[in-house]
């Protein structure tokens, strides 16, 4: 069974859970571990049960509950390389390091912790996992990596990284344009024009189903377009209204941040794809990252729904908003 369940999706928090086979997947880990956890058993997914975290970019929104969640349920994270270190910067600000500085810091940990009779566990081989995973720039095995036991990530902590912001159990790292597999799911990440670091989206597929994941674009370029096709579920952004942010309260430079070709999506362009490139395959469209400040539910679903005229039926087209403030219902394929 493949499941798809949006724990939040707006700019004070974004997170989803998916599942596939035997696989479970939180992509973006955007509220606090707390309140992940407190939407997921909302939802009937249990936390102890995922497998991995995929990050698609460095914004706040999608990573604020990422290190102290993934210490807590011991599994490794995915990024792209760029995304990673740019997340260690936006944590550890006082800190700036070059690649080279960072990869020094970890020999030196290594050295600490071998020098210290009470860490030396043979399992304890974190900052090992650690530093081989960034120094290669290759996605690991992900199904080595899901597949190792919790425990062996998150029993070792080493006392040397403990107070570290950035240590996570484990890192993964992944490129656009490069599919790769956490255990039964299948993931292609595409670039997408936004902001950040090294931001994507993903179609995920697993038992033959395939979701389109878009969110925090400034629009929708031809190479995002080729990939959201033949999709059993699309999760697009409809970020804000034109007119309201136009008049609403942003300072300028922040609309004009918005409204770039790295913002995020108008309900204009959203319903501009779905009439004039999308293959109304999908069973399920759900619109995300709607601005509470410059946009209003009725206004993004009007705007899509006008573009799907004659293209939704009882089978396909199905449309849904995800919201801020509680997850939308599980959907199942
Ligand atoms: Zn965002
Ligand atoms: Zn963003």
């Amino acid at each position: 069974m493949v499941r798809f369940t949006v724990l939040a999706s707006g700019s004070k928090g974004n997170s989803t859970v998916l599942s596939g086979g035997r696989t479970r997947i939180l992509v973006d880990a955007g509220l606090s571990c707390r309140e992940l956890f407190r939407r997921m058993k909302l939802s009937e997914e249990d936390p102890a049960t995922l497998s991995a975290i995929v990050i698609t970019h460095e914004h706040q929104d999608h990573v604020n509950g990422l290190a102290v969640t993934a210490r807590k349920l011991g599994i490794p994270v995915y990024f792209t390389e760029a995304t990673h270190r740019a997340w260690m910067r936006w944590l550890a600000p006082r800190r700036p390091m070059t690649y080279a500085q960072w990869l020094e810091m970890c020999r030196k940990q290594t050295a600490e912790r071998q020098a210290e009779p009470e860490s030396e566990t043979p399992e304890n081989e974190l900052t090992e996992d650690t530093f081989d995973l960034a120094v290669g720039n290759s996605v690991q095995s992900a199904a080595t990596a899901a597949s190792q036991p919790a425990a062996s990530h998150a029993s070792g902590r080493p006392p040397a990284v403990k107070d570290d912001p950035t240590w996570l159990p484990a890192v993964e790292y992944f490129r656009p344009g490069e599919p790769f597999s956490i255990g039964d799911v299948c993931l292609s990440p595409f670039t997408i024009p936004h902001d950040a670091a090294d931001p994507v989206g993903f179609v995920f597929s697993s038992e033959g189903v395939r979701l389109g994941f878009a969110t925090d674009l400034g629009y929708i370029p031809p190479n995002v377009k080729a990939q959201l096709h033949n999709l059993d579920l699309l999760l697009l952004e409809s970020n804000h209204d034109l007119e309201m942010l136009r008049d609403g309260p942003y300072p300028w430079p922040v609309k004009q941040r918005v409204l770039s070709r790295v913002g995020h999506l108008s309900n204009d362009a959203t319903a501009e794809f779905l009439a004039a490139d999308y293959d109304g395959q999908a069973a399920y469209i759900i619109l995300g990252h709607l601005s509470e400040n410059n946009n209003l539910p009725e206004l993004a679903r009007v705007a899509a729904e006008r573009a799907l005229v004659g293209r939704a039926s009882l089978l396909t087209n199905r449309l849904l908003l995800a919201g801020q403030h509680e997850p939308l219902s599980s959907i199942t394929f």
